[in-house]
């Protein structure tokens, strides 16, 4: 029997999504051409809000708040679902000056954020430099590895049909306004609905169906460290560089901004950028190994906006991708939120500014 979904692309999105579909009842299968949760999902940093949200537009705002509102509870779901801990954790950022003081404060107080400006070596005494920074305690993190290993171990439990290995490589029509099947290395797939999740590979696995949907890869390159669990005891922000400290003492220097097509490798010399500045911050990160250098292909949209809901024209079909910098935050807002579109009922938020237009 054919599943009520097929959801293309199995990172966070599309895991949560089927996640999501399937507590509704929905019987979903996942699509995946490599391993579940490997690409961009994988490569990031996990920081669960954007960098500095004064930055974006409010429909960033408001996706990534329900992320964060959601969080806790998801991520203990998957605990018991999954028995892999995804290592959610309030750890707080620190952002080093310069600061924008009046949009920061404005926004803040918009959203209810706490904050307060505190000398940088107060709360993290290894830093270089100790001018008044802006503390945001209430900024968590998630380790996206061990949430995406989490989110396929739960998928699996919940009866979801993962097929790893399968790549689409065509979107077939009955008519203008209905998808037939998929074409797929393993043959042709049917279901009743069909879900794009195919992250910076979206728009390309549509192809003439949406020709000029402006989801693209975006490169973001990658440092680890591995110091002492104690060295580092929040996030650190400086100037479009952060730093991710994990439980075990891993610390995460990111990250690059890069339009460089769908090329996914490292370079010499963002290696080298990444080093000085995390050592500039940090200076005892000197002497903490090197561990890993990669890179990701982010599912670029304008604003870092992303489609949430059905096509236009063709009835049968969704898209719930194009989270660029920050879908890890929003994973399980998206997911609800496109639930509550395909069950007819009232989404938690206005969602004007994620349809898809033509
Ligand atoms: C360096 C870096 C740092 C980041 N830091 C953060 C952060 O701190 N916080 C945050 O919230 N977000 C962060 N992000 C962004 C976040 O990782 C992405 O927004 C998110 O992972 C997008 O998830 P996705 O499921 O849409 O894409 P992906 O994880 O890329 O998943 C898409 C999947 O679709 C599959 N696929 C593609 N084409 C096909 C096909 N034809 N057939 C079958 N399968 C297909 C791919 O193999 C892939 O597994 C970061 C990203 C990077 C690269």
């Amino acid at each position: 029997m054919n599943p009520d979904f097929l959801i293309i692309g199995g990172g966070v999105i599309g895991l949560s999504s089927a996640l999501e579909l399937a507590r509704d009842g929905a019987r979903v299968t996942v699509l995946e051409r490599g391993v579940a949760g490997a690409e961009s999902s994988w490569a990031g940093g996990g920081i669960l809000s954007p960098l500095l949200p004064w930055d974006y537009p409010d429909a960033v705002s408001r996706l990534c708040n329900l992320g964060v509102e959601l969080y806790p509870h998801w991520s203990a779901d998957l605990i018991s679902n999954s028995g892999i801990d995804p290592e959610f954790q309030v750890s707080g950022m620190l952002v080093l000056p310069p600061v924008d003081e009046i949009s920061a404060e404005h926004w803040c107080v918009q959203h209810g954020w706490r904050h307060s400006y505190e000398p940088a070596q107060q709360r993290v005494p290894g830093l270089a430099g100790n001018s008044s920074a802006l503390w945001l305690p209430d900024v968590a993190q998630v380790r996206n590895p061990r949430l995406v290993q989490a989110l396929r171990v739960a998928a699996l439990d919940a009866g979801i049909n993962l097929l790893e290995g399968v790549e689409v490589t065509r979107v077939a029509r009955a008519s203008p306004a209905r998808i037939d099947y998929l074409d797929t290395s393993r043959g042709k797939l049917q279901a009743s609905a069909y879900i794009v999740a195919a992250g910076a590979w979206s728009q390309s696995v549509l192809g003439e169906i949406a020709p000029h949907w402006p989801i693209k890869p975006m490169r973001g390159q990658m440092l680890l460290f591995k110091a002492a669990p104690d060295l580092l005891p929040h996030i650190v922000y400086r100037q479009s560089i952060y730093l991710i400290p994990r439980r075990d003492g891993h610390i995460l220097a990111g990250s690059t901004v890069e339009d460089v097509g769908f090329d996914k490798s490292t370079t010499e010399t963002v290696r080298q950028m990444l080093y000085n500045a995390a050592t500039d911050i940090l200076p005892t990160l000197q002497s903490a190994p090197l561990v890993q250098h990669w890179s990701g292909l982010r599912p670029g949209s304008p604003d870092n906006i992303p489609t949430i809901g059905r096509h236009p024209l063709v009835e049968n079909l969704y898209a719930n991708t194009g989270h660029f910098r920050y879908g890890v935050t929003m994973a399980p807002a998206s997911a609800r939120l496109l639930t509550d579109l395909i069950a007819g009922r009232k989404p938690a938020l206005d969602m004007t500014a994620y349809q898809w237009t033509l």
